[in-house]
């Protein structure tokens, strides 16, 4: 199989599990993710304290329904997970249609799907279904049942630490909360799962922390338990919706200058696709707990359709159809390539910086190899010799001397091969 139909596969394996903010979906999330990376699960006790949230009471359902007068299940949790409001109280009683119909949701301008709806913080319950099933629903009385409960409990989370030859960090999150949708969700896991696996096959020098916990709450969470360790982190990504048949799109860090945006900028840039790029806002995924002024990370998010704009987002339309190998593939593919720069991105110190080191008794004019003119290749080592002062990255060098970041790359091993540069 091909790591695009591996991701899919696993994909396909979480989508049925019934997954909220925390409950027993979440820990079958986590541990299907244990059978590629160990990831540790953490678990934190209801009530506990984290900035100014408080961790939820943990949430159950086992089954649910609405029956009509003839004690037919006409909606069902067991054909979709959806049609139950996420954190429903449990509820077993007969209503009138009238009161029923204040408990339902439909979306009237795609009449065939469900919508996928929650109520975290308020004490209530309600029912999801297709506009055509509740314009279906005839006057009478129905019996709605919901076996859910509220329990003192656990959040759970999962982590994972791969060490790099510094302790700097890279940090790579991921949301794991939303029952059956594929690419809110579920496509982000598998990429990143599979980007955890790549990652210790190759050296680096970050080490790369991975978090998959549930939305807000999860990594309000982690931040509130783990101040200590914010320090160490010097870039980003959220991950989510990378696996439908949009072009890239990436929500900038908080901070405009930051080196992971001016890194996925270039990326991008050089990949010949479309893309977009987006000022930081405070709305979207986990971004937005990693930029809040007192965390202020360099934490951007990337996508492929951006959350919110696609019809499919947050219905049941956002299936297992809607996602697709190949995507998941390239989406792999451009996180690899945004962590190849970023882990090249070096700042260098030029140690003969008074006047021009003498190149020809070192043998450098034609030691880079490749199709390269001379002239480009020496000039690539006057750019990053006269440049590399301790304030620019072989990005910012990039970008003053318009010469391919490669070849920079490149002749920056050779120059500290030769101990000019360090
Ligand atoms: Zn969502």
């Amino acid at each position: 199989m091909d790591i695009g139909a591996e991701m899919y596969a696993q994909a396909e394996r979480m989508y049925p599990i019934c997954r909220s903010i925390t409950g027993n979906g979440v820990r079958e999330t986590l541990a299907i993710i244990r059978e590629h990376i160990q990831i540790d699960i953490h678990e934190v006790p209801s009530h506990t304290k984290v900035f100014d949230w408080t961790v939820p009471r943990e949430w159950n359902i086992r089954d649910a329904y609405i029956k009509n007068e003839k004690g037919e299940r006409i909606i069902d949790f067991k054909d979709s997970n959806l049609h139950v409001v996420n954190y429903s109280v449990p509820i077993n009683k007969k209503l009138p249609l009238e009161e029923l119909k204040a408990h339902l949701y439909t979306i009237p301008e795609n009449p065939d799907w469900i919508p996928y709806r929650t109520s975290y913080y308020d004490d209530t319950w309600g029912f999801c279904l297709s506009h055509h099933q509740m314009q279906s629903l005839e006057d009478g009385i129905y019996e709605v049942f919901i076996d859910s409960d509220h329990s003192d409990g656990n959040l759970s989370y999962g982590e994972l630490l791969i060490k790099g030859e510094t302790e700097e960090e890279i940090l790579l999150s991921a949301h794991i909360c939303h029952p059956s949708l594929a690419n809110d969700n579920l496509s982000g896991i598998a990429v990143l799962t599979y980007f955890a696996k790549y990652l210790q096959s190759i050296s680096h020098r970050y080490s790369y922390r991975f978090i998959f916990a549930p939305g807000t709450i999860g990594s309000i969470t982690w931040l509130a338990s783990n101040e200590d360790k914010i320090d160490r982190i010097k870039h980003g990504l959220v991950v989510s919706c990378l696996g439908d048949a949009g072009n890239p799109t990436y929500k900038c860090s908080r901070q405009s200058e930051a080196e992971i945006n001016q890194v996925i900028e270039y990326v991008l840039e050089n990949s010949g696709g479309e893309y977009s790029i987006e000022k930081f806002s405070p709305y979207g995924y986990d971004e937005r707990q990693y930029c809040s002024p007192g965390i202020n990370l360099n934490v951007g998010l990337l996508e492929r359709s951006k959350y919110g704009t696609f019809p499919e987002y947050h219905t049941s339309a956002d299936n297992l159809d809607f996602i697709q190998p190949k995507y998941l593939q390239e989406s792999l593919e451009l996180i690899k390539n945004i962590i190849s720069v970023l882990e090249a991105n070096k700042t260098y110190i030029n140690m003969q910086p008074k006047c021009e080191p003498q190149l020809g008794k070192r043998g450098l004019y034609s030691a880079i190899g490749g199709d390269l003119d001379k002239a480009t290749k020496q000039l690539a080592m006057l750019w990053i010799l006269n440049q590399s002062d301790g304030s620019k990255s072989l990005l910012d060098i990039g970008r003053v001397s318009s010469i391919s970041f490669e070849l920079l790359h490149q002749t920056a091993l050779l120059l500290e091969e030769h101990d000019l540069i360090k």
